[in-house]
């Protein structure tokens, strides 16, 4: 019989109220890993409740802010130490590479890290006012917070809010993705002994829809932050209107990498392959459409097809494997579709295309794929597919490199590659994104902010800015008398 294990409630193991389970895979064989609480709006509200409780307590909120940098320092090296066992589990849940799982994991220790810096940080203002007065702001804690995350980055997403919440004093109630819940649970097994109060970090297992829905709708939260797709994000942020609080919304993506004649294309290749299928291309802000300039297309397409030739796919555990198993087969297959119509309506499919099988059949493989001659219109260029396709157009000069990299509903991060100095900046400054990468991709660090401009969603993830979010701000004024 499959593991049975529990979510992490108000400083407790425990099962839903309902004692329901759900299955959790290995997407890798289909196998099944173990099960996870299916929890309902029942355990909702015990979580809202032990996290108000926990902020009301004032033992985070206002415990020295210096000690709770430490306790997060902690988490970061409990963290470290316990990486590649997080990653094992990381990769068997998922299916993505062991190598991509650890390396998600020690960016999430240094989030933490980053992040344990900025406790003993948050500082007001005081403010000149007229007469015989006093006038300053405090930035405190925004309350009670809730996480929902994807499956896509299952911790390393997850940590990436935790950290700033938890360092800004606010209470903390995390939902992973209802496919990847296993590294979460496991990572607040690794923190236990950090010293973070009964009820500041909770985990709550549970389909989307239900757990997710009656977080955003509760009026026991102060704040949401999602990461997920775009109906997600809509859905989330109606649901935190009608109680009027703050959402921050990390949604999609149809990065580009913009790559003009006199580029260094040896290295873009590379870089290239890594935007598309790293994660089996299940990313954000992967690098789905490739624009190059005309005179070099061929030259390029060259070098990408002899580069892609060493990104073996297979089980993440495996020796050698750089493109592991997609998620679960349903999201393969819808992949699948969107190429086929996409290929329906235009562009030549010059590589892979297809699930594999054969003795990688048992799993949700599918091959790295590269279709060429795609017009802005196609749905190829437009629509995110999550997973390992190239979208392949060509452009004759800048103003017409610039128009397609921006016709899209999409604005996370774009790339581009150039020699010359004054174009970079200047499609840095047109291109409507909220990130940037010249002359390598993709790339960030817990220093720098993550942010997406149009659909791609509304507020700031990472640095000094995703501190705001997580505060906020109260004026006082003080008559001297
Ligand atoms: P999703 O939107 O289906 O799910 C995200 C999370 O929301 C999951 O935990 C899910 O259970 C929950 N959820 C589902 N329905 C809900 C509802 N009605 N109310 C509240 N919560 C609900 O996304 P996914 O398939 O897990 O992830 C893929 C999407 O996430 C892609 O669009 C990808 O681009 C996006 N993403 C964005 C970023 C970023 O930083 N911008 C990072 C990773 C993934």
């Amino acid at each position: 019989m499959a593991e049975q294990k529990q979510m992490w409630l108000d400083g407790e193991w425990c099962d839903a109220a309902s004692g329901e389970v759900s299955e959790i895979f290995d997407p890798s064989d289909s196998s099944v890993m173990c099960t996870v609480p299916r929890a309902g709006a029942i355990d909702v509200e015990r979580a809202v409740s032990a996290s108000r409780l926990a902020l009301q307590s004032k033992d985070w909120s206002l415990m020295d802010p210096a000690q709770r940098g430490r306790i997060l320092q902690k988490m970061a090296a409990a963290t470290y130490a316990a990486a590649k066992q997080l990653a094992a589990l990381e990769s068997q849940n998922n299916g993505k590479t062991f190598r991509e799982a650890l390396g998600e994991i020690r960016y999430a220790a240094w989030t933490l890290e980053y992040f344990a810096g900025w406790a003993d940080k948050v500082e007001g203002n005081t403010i000149p006012t007229p007469g015989n007065r006093l006038n300053y702001t405090l930035r405190q804690p925004l309350g009670v917070t809730a996480h929902i995350v994807p499956w896509n980055f299952p911790l390393q997403l997850a940590i990436r809010s935790i950290a700033p919440a938890l360092a800004a004093g606010c209470t903390a109630i995390v939902k992973p993705a209802s496919l990847t819940p296993v590294s979460l649970l496991e990572w607040c097994n690794v923190i236990q002994e950090c010293g973070l109060p009964s009820g500041v970090l909770q985990v709550i297992t549970g389909p989307g829809g239900e757990i997710g829905d009656a977080l955003a709708g509760s009026s026991g939260v102060d704040g949401i932050v999602l990461t997920g797709g775009v109906p997600t994000g809509k859905a989330v942020m109606k649901k935190a209107a009608e109680n009027l609080i703050p959402v921050a919304l990390e949604l999609g993506g149809k990065g580009c990498n913009v790559v003009f004649a006199d580029a260094n294309l040896k290295y873009c290749a590379k870089a290239v392959c890594f935007g598309i299928y790293m994660n089996a291309g299940q990313m954000c802000w992967a690098g789905s459409r490739l624009l190059v300039h005309e005179d070099v297309v061929d030259e390029l397409l060259n070098l990408i097809s002899e580069e892609v030739g060493k990104w073996k796919v297979g089980p993440g555990m495996a020796e050698g494997v750089r493109i592991g198993s997609m998620v679960s087969k349903d999201h393969r297959q819808s992949v699948l579709d969107m190429l086929q119509q996409g290929l329906e309506q235009g562009g030549e499919l010059i590589l892979g295309g297809n699930a594999l099988d054969g003795e990688l059949g048992g799993g949700a493989f599918m091959e790295p794929t590269i279709v060429k001659g795609v017009g802005v219109d196609d749905l190829l260029f437009k629509e995110e597919l999550f997973g390992p396709v190239l979208a392949v157009s060509t452009f004759s000069d800048e103003k017409e490199a610039l128009q397609m990299a921006n016709a899209t509903e999409f604005g996370l991060l774009n790339g581009i590659w150039t020699q010359n100095l004054g174009l970079a900046h200047r499609m840095a400054r047109d291109i409507q994104s909220g990130m940037i990468s010249i002359n390598e991709y993709p790339i960030t660090f817990p220093q720098t902010p993550f942010t997406g401009w149009k659909s791609s969603g509304i507020g700031v993830e990472q640095s000094a800015e995703a501190m705001k979010f997580y505060t906020r701000l109260k004026n006082v004024n003080v008559n001297l008398g």
